[in-house]
């Protein structure tokens, strides 16, 4: 008998899941596929937390589907490899997946798509990583939006009349292919290195939610949600997220929307992925020193909150969104560093990694990105100690040597010097 493949990709969750819904109401059972990507994996540390989030998070979904009678099919290797295998397995009619924007998964779904096609199979996919899917909000005119708050405006207008969309997956289990339980390649297949790790538990807290505009810039009260890995990975329904967002916090919304306006603009624009977006800032002369950068991502530049961020993000994985702007702008107008040196560090670091709203923060801090920040505005990382932790709660946290601002390592650059050079270079360039 004929079966649908349900490949879960970023949407590692057994409830509201699009793809997996739409493929328990196929009518054919349904055998749940993850595969570990060789072509990912290679390009990852062995030790890389981010791989033990998705073991962890696999394994135990593979639990939830044999509770049901059913299992995860759990595979490694090139995703067409595996297809070719799993055709030659079972009488595959249907697959279903949710949809991935990045311009590496768009190519290897067409190449699936191709060969599903060859083997008589349907492939269908279904917008589950965002609200909107980038060719859902778009302009009058049908083109994409280069600026936020119309994009927010619009997305904000269609929520209201559609905000009830749900995809009861998890209701719909007894349509999954029984099957035995099945082993999963072990941690050393994968080149793995397991070490029992804790991560932001993926709850909504809804009174964090209540006054997450109150609270969220002051990175000593850590007051944001840490969803970022579970939206990244689909652990959480960003829709019911957002569903709960809409009731309480209309700031925290906007920060989802932004997510969705980066998504869009790397589906657009996959150029952004090594070129800026606003191509004249491709004429940056970045000095690029290495001991300068070095400093910075070693957390020594001076600057106790640009230090204590660097040094969150490397012994975390995890740096707060208002210490995030503050370190990348000084990377990119102070040191006069590319912003695509910031971008893979963070993108090493993150354990929210996520290439569009990585990219979308790197381009927005170096005003090279799609409704950056004006080149012109260049924060003072002093100035924005004292607004976010007159205290020094924050600092104080995560540079155990700091004891007065006095006493502190001396900076490795003037700010005021910094600020004019920077701005000199930029506005050169928009004269030109
Ligand atoms: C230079 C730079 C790099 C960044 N890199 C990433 C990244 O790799 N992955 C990532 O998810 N976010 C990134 N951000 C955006 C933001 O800093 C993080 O989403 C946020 O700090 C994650 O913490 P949280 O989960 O507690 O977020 P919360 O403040 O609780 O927000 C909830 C969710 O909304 C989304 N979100 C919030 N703020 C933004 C934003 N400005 N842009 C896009 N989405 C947002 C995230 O999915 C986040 O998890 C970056 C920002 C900058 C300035």
């Amino acid at each position: 008998m004929g079966i649908s493949i349900c490949w879960l990709r970023r949407d590692l969750r057994i409830d509201d899941n699009s793809a997996l819904f739409h493929s328990l109401k196929s009518g054919l059972p349904v055998l749940p596929v993850f595969i570990f990507d060789a072509e990912i994996l290679s390009g990852l540390d062995s030790y890389d937390k981010r791989l033990i989030f998705i073991y962890d998070t696999i394994r135990k979904l593979k639990l939830l589907f044999e509770s049901a009678g059913s299992t995860l099919l759990v595979m490694y290797g090139k995703p067409e490899e595996v297809f070719v295998r799993l055709f030659g397995q079972f009488q595959i009619e249907s697959v279903f997946a949710g949809i991935d924007y990045e311009p590496y998964s768009i190519e290897r779904d067409k190449a699936i798509e191709d060969l599903c096609s060859h083997n008589a199979a349907g492939f269908h996919r279904f917008h589950d990583h965002v609200i909107y899917a980038p060719k859902q909000i778009l302009k009058p005119d049908g083109k994409p939006y280069h600026v936020f708050t119309p994009y927010s405006k619009n997305w904000m207008l269609r929520f209201k009349s559609d905000a009830e969309t749900n995809y009861p997956s998890e209701d719909l289990l007894d349509n999954l292919l029984k099957h035995p339980p099945t082993e999963m390649p072990d941690s050393e297949a994968l080149k793995m290195v397991w070490k029992q790790t804790e991560f932001p538990v993926s709850g909504f807290n809804t009174q964090l939610i209540e006054k997450y505009d109150k609270v969220r810039d002051f990175p000593a009260l850590d007051a944001t949600t840490h969803l970022g890995i579970h939206l990244r990975f689909g652990t959480v329904s960003v829709r019911k997220l957002a569903r709960l967002a809409y009731r309480l916090n209309q700031t925290f919304l906007n920060e989802l929307i932004w997510r969705e306006f980066y998504q869009m603009i790397l589906y657009h624009h996959p150029e952004v992925v090594t070129r800026s977006f606003k191509p004249v800032y491709d004429n940056v002369r970045w000095l690029n020193r290495e001991q300068d950068f070095d400093a910075w991502c070693a957390g020594k530049t001076g600057y106790p909150l640009v230090d204590a961020g660097m040094r969150q993000l490397t012994q975390t994985g995890f740096m707060h969104n208002r210490v995030r702007m503050i370190t990348a702008s000084f990377l990119t107008k102070h040191l006069l560093i590319d912003w695509r040196w910031g971008e893979a560090f963070f993108a090493g670091h993150l354990l929210d990694y996520e290439l569009a709203s990585n990219n979308g923060g790197w381009q927005w801090a170096a005003s090279s990105g799609c409704d950056a920040v004006p080149y012109f505005r260049i924060f003072s990382p002093a100035r924005q100690q004292q607004t976010f932790d007159a205290n020094e709660q924050y600092i104080r946290k995560w540079l155990p040597e700091y004891s007065s601002a006095e006493s502190y390592l001396k900076p490795i650059i003037e700010h005021t010097f910094a600020r004019e050079r920077a701005i000199g270079i930029f506005a050169s360039l928009n004269k030109t």
